[in-house]
């Protein structure tokens, strides 16, 4: 995906989402905020806004862990 892309398509989610993380239900600082996958790119989730929540950099990370260790 394009990086202008990807930093707006953020704003639009982080607006939606009130800036807080779809998973713990915190707040999160703008600069803190990244997107992250319902349903990974790897199962076949798309880029769709539909698809994107906000995620805080915690719970991105853990899920990438799970996602790592998950058998594909
Ligand atoms: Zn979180």
């Amino acid at each position: 995906m394009h990086k202008g892309r990807a930093k707006r398509q953020l704003s639009r989610i982080y607006k939606r989402e009130k800036g807080i993380c779809s998973w713990c239900k915190a707040p999160v600082p703008r600069d803190q905020a990244s997107r992250d996958h319902v349903v990974s790119l790897k199962k076949g989730g798309t880029n769709d806004d539909s698809n994107v929540v906000l995620a805080c950099k915690g719970c991105n990370a853990l899920r990438n862990e799970e996602a790592r260790s998950e058998p594909s």
